[in-house]
């Protein structure tokens, strides 16, 4: 396994569009342990694969125990409104409320290419929409009013500067955030 490096706002890729998966072999596993090991080092609670430069259509969360590798993922189901702060692995510190629903079912495919169904409430389905936004090029900025998105959007001129190339290197066991709430 390795430590991947994560891409920070202003990486084209966090834009684009991911592709759907078909083929379910090494490579995707050994992608997926990496991602696992990636997210764990940052102390993120999801991971997509956009965020470590790729553009499968994959992303991996852990949620209070509950651990997935999430292929393909549609949300085939939504109810409710729920409100509260986000944070992004992509964008060390920038923060903001984003309207999410509060329940989801989730139909997806796991590493091994089974077919799986999330049925999430809380913190789990707000991982997952906050991840499935990513692969399609979404971020949680972008839900924000255009004052608050602007704020935080200064701030980061200030705070990519730590990012050469919009790229985040970790450290081997160093555990960064105590938030935990990263995704
Ligand atoms: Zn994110």
């Amino acid at each position: 396994m390795s430590l991947l490096a994560i891409h920070t706002l202003g990486s084209p890729i966090l834009r684009e569009e991911t592709q759907l998966v078909t083929a379910f072999d090494d490579d995707l596993r050994t992608l997926i342990a990496d991602m696992f090991e990636t997210m764990y080092a940052a102390s993120g609670i999801g991971l997509a694969a956009p965020q470590v430069g790729r553009t499968e259509r994959l992303t991996v969360v852990d949620v209070e125990g509950a651990k997935y590798a999430i292929v393909n993922p549609e949300i085939v189901f939504r109810e409710g409104k729920d409100r509260a702060e986000e944070a992004c692995l992509s964008m060390p510190e920038l923060y903001g409320d984003v309207d999410r629903a509060k329940r989801v079912i989730v139909k997806a495919l796991d590493g091994e290419g089974k077919p799986i169904e999330i049925h999430a409430t809380g913190l789990l389905a707000r991982c997952l929409q906050h991840e499935i936004d990513h692969l399609h090029g979404k971020l949680f900025i972008d839900y924000l009013s255009y004052l608050k998105r602007r704020a935080q959007l200064v701030k980061w001129e200030e705070l990519r500067v730590e990012y050469p190339g919009n790229l985040r290197q970790l450290k081997a066991g160093a555990v960064t955030e105590p938030d935990g709430e990263t995704m």
